[in-house]
């Protein structure tokens, strides 16, 4: 058995793969067929029914946070919204409406008024709103939608509707860009006094737009020491404004980390619906039959990444996933790339004997280089060891 997560349900993550344009960077699943949205939304209250096989009480009750993400939620209409949550509640009619958090990934031209104020009356507590950067220029070249002014107007409407929690994400690392610039997109972000930052350095993932602007335009890499500079500022600028550097890419305040994405780095199981969405969970509750030699294993299943497959297939009675049972191994190379990102770190106590003995015996030159920390049980990445993140753990993986 992993680690002591049996008792808890922690996410339902849902799928939105719709956005209004495409931005030149983003290699997520996504289709701007708006057309498609009615025949998806009624396919995603199916697969909603067809995963829950279990009476709710086995795990209804344990659902605490909720991840309308993207694509853009934001351009399902207010109806198709509130025919989710309807679904929600009843296939999950214990979810505590006191503790979960429940989220929807926005574009800041999306906040109107009047949605906003819908958002809020459907029970949404928490908005996360990719601003990444407040120079308008930027912004086009990205091929974003918004101005870095509506960016300001939508976080007012949110804070007039009585929506407490919201997160930006920024990115840094644009062609030409300074540090002075980054300084600017800092403090603007700043001064918009939200709860949660996410921070994220520009990649160029291969087949997007952005790749084959960069093929036409030259070679354009970032360089090394100023990426290192801009990462190091966002630190020192963030804390010193009391937020909590508590994942090598996010920072919140005080009591507003963002619960449902803790989930995924501290090993808790949650259900992704819709085309793409992954899920992660006991053998018991992942809807297929356990044979005797899985029962106490976790498996993790992901629905095919095409929306139109997804929805005939739904519409026939069947989801349309591949699904793998995680063996010990795989389990504890997952926990490496999945807690060491994060302030609290990996609690030693939840390996296995092997895996810890292992894993401390890799972790000695990193903790005696001062990129590593053990306290207690618990070892985590040093402020030198965020700036060599992946190969550090990727020496601590186990290969075959
Ligand atoms: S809105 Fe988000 S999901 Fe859609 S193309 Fe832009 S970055 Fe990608």
């Amino acid at each position: 058995m992993h680690s002591q997560y049996a008792q808890i349900m922690a996410g339902l993550y849902i799928h939105i793969p719709f956005c209004k344009s495409r931005c030149i960077y983003c290699n997520f699943y996504s289709t701007t067929h708006a057309d498609m949205r009615q025949r998806y939304v009624d396919a995603l209250c199916r697969e909603m029914e067809m995963r829950c096989p279990l009476p709710s009480s086995a795990f209804g009750k344990e659902l605490e946070t909720i991840y309308l993400g993207g694509g853009t939620p934001s351009q399902l209409t207010i109806p198709q919204l509130k025919q989710l949550f309807l679904y929600i509640n009843k296939v999950y009619p214990h979810s505590s409406l006191h503790t979960r958090e429940f989220t929807i990934e926005m574009n800041p031209d999306d906040v109107t008024a009047p949605y906003a104020k819908a958002l809020s009356q459907l029970g949404i507590n928490r908005v996360s709103m990719g601003a990444q950067t407040f120079d308008n220029e930027r912004l086009h070249f990205l091929h974003r939608r918004h101005t870095s002014e509506q960016v300001a107007e939508a976080v007012s409407r949110l804070r007039a509707v009585g929506i407490q929690n919201i997160s930006i994400d920024l990115m840094y690392g644009f062609p030409n860009e300074t540090i002075e610039d980054w300084q600017r997109d800092i403090d603007a972000a700043l001064a918009l006094n939200v709860e949660h930052i996410s921070a994220y350095c520009l990649m160029i993932e291969e087949g997007t737009p952005l790749w084959k602007w960069k093929k036409v335009n030259g070679e354009w890499a970032m360089d090394e020491e100023l990426e290192r500079q801009m990462y190091e500022l966002l630190i020192d600028k963030l804390t010193a404004a009391g937020y909590e550097h508590y994942e090598i890419s996010n920072f919140a305040k005080p009591g507003y980390r963002s619960r449902h994405n803790s989930s995924y780095w501290h090993d808790i199981p949650y259900i992704g619906l819709g085309a793409a969405a992954h899920s992660y969970m006991p053998v018991d509750y992942a809807g297929s039959v356990p044979a005797a030699s899985t029962a106490g294993s976790t498996s993790r299943s992901w629905n095919v990444a095409d929306i139109r497959q997804y929805i005939d297939t739904i519409e026939q009675g069947e989801r349309p996933c591949e699904e793998e049972i995680i063996d010990e191994d795989t389990h504890y190379n997952d926990r490496i790339t999945t807690a060491l990102r994060t302030s609290d770190g990996l609690d030693l106590t939840t390996l296995s004997d092997n895996h810890r003995r292992y894993c401390l015996r890799e972790a000695q030159r990193y903790i005696n280089d001062g990129q590593l920390k053990l306290a207690g049980n618990r070892l985590s990445l040093t402020r030198k060891g965020l700036f060599v993140s992946d190969y550090v753990m990727s020496s601590l993986i186990m290969v075959d």
